[in-house]
């Protein structure tokens, strides 16, 4: 089933929560057409999963932490996110790897720690402008996500994937759908020479500048299995009409 995931970054306190979720939940039909999923931020988890109950909407945090518990003061575990109804969390989206300098070692031990909690990580890998004006596009996607998926060769299937140009993030310059096309199909060809057995359980969305006028046009192709949305996730009638552009 197709995935149309909402990331919130740093926005919205939990009364702005509350009232987001009461408003988006009427526009929400037919939700086992296609999954929904909200993730806001930390604070904001514990309400959203109460309004959420029996909805159909998903929840899903943004960050986590591989270890259980300990001294990691600021962390976040996976125990933790699974208790308020998590069942997906965003792993080494491009802020995290380059405004907090999170590598592919430790995006990897988050990768482990998903799947062996049973939360559904979706991988976030992208090139930046300087790669694709230097031809680095596919070898940089090949590097993140080999080294994202080292050590977890045969679970792959547990794994999504968002595809997320950096130089398309918050800029208001999405990706033509044709250049989508060929990294997902890029990134398909990998998960199956990573571990054939995958054939197609992961799913690879696409996230960069996504709006209501663009979003129907990715989702014409069998590629881009879902959307990874940011800015245009935040008014909850503008993400429903993502939601619904296909
Ligand atoms: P925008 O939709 O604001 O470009 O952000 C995309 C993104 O980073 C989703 O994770």
């Amino acid at each position: 089933m197709r995935l149309i995931a909402a990331n919130w970054k740093m926005h919205k306190t939990v009364k702005e929560t509350e009232e987001y979720i009461r408003e988006f939940l009427k526009f929400v039909e037919h939700p086992e057409s296609r999954e929904i999923l909200l993730c806001p931020p930390f604070t904001s988890l514990y309400v959203a999963g109460k309004l959420l109950e029996g909805s159909g909407v998903k929840l899903g945090a943004q960050n986590c932490y591989y270890e259980k518990q300990g001294a990691f003061t600021g962390e976040v575990s996976l125990p933790m996110l699974k208790e308020v109804g998590c069942e997906y969390v965003i792993i080494g989206h491009s802020e995290r790897r380059y405004l907090f300098g999170e590598n592919d070692e430790l995006i990897n031990k988050k990768l482990i720690a998903c799947l062996e909690e049973g939360i559904r990580p979706i991988l976030c890998v992208g090139e930046k402008l300087e790669d694709r004006e230097t031809g680095m596009t596919f070898k940089v996607v090949e590097t993140q996500v080999r080294l994202a998926l080292s050590g977890l060769e045969e679970h792959t299937d547990g794994v999504d994937i968002a595809y997320e140009p950096v130089w398309a993030i918050g800029t208001g310059i999405p990706a033509m759908p044709e250049d989508a096309v060929s990294v997902h199909g890029f990134i398909k060809q990998l998960l199956n020479d990573i571990n054939p057995k995958n054939k197609g359980k992961t799913r690879v969305l696409y996230g960069g500048s996504v709006k209501p006028e663009n979003a129907g046009e990715y989702m014409k192709h069998s590629e881009i299995d879902g959307l990874l949305v940011g800015g245009a996730s935040l008014n909850p009638e503008t993400f429903a009409k993502i939601v619904y552009s296909f």
